[in-house]
């Protein structure tokens, strides 16, 4: 019972890392190369304010400024892992 309860808290506690950004499931246990470009998002070059949009896919860090940009990442998400690359 109680490794139950540390898998919630620790699913509760990602949760609350990401907002509603949900981790990619895909991602492999090592732990992914973190974003380059600091507070500048990837995808409109802006500066992201407070924590803005984060998440890990393909074992790369990713951080962009708003729904927007996560949008347009998604839509060609190799064009924009490569310049983080
Ligand atoms: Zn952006």
């Amino acid at each position: 019972m109680k490794k139950l309860l540390a898998l919630f808290a620790v699913s509760t506690s990602l949760a609350g890392l990401t907002g509603c950004i949900n981790i990619e499931k895909h991602t492999t246990s090592t732990s992914p190369r973190p974003y380059p470009l600091g507070d500048k998002c990837v995808v409109s070059g802006d500066k992201i304010d407070g924590n803005g949009i984060r998440f890990v896919t393909n074992g790369q860090e990713v951080r962009l400024c708003c729904k927007d940009c996560r949008a347009e990442f998604n839509k060609n998400p190799g064009k924009f892992l490569a310049k983080l690359n």
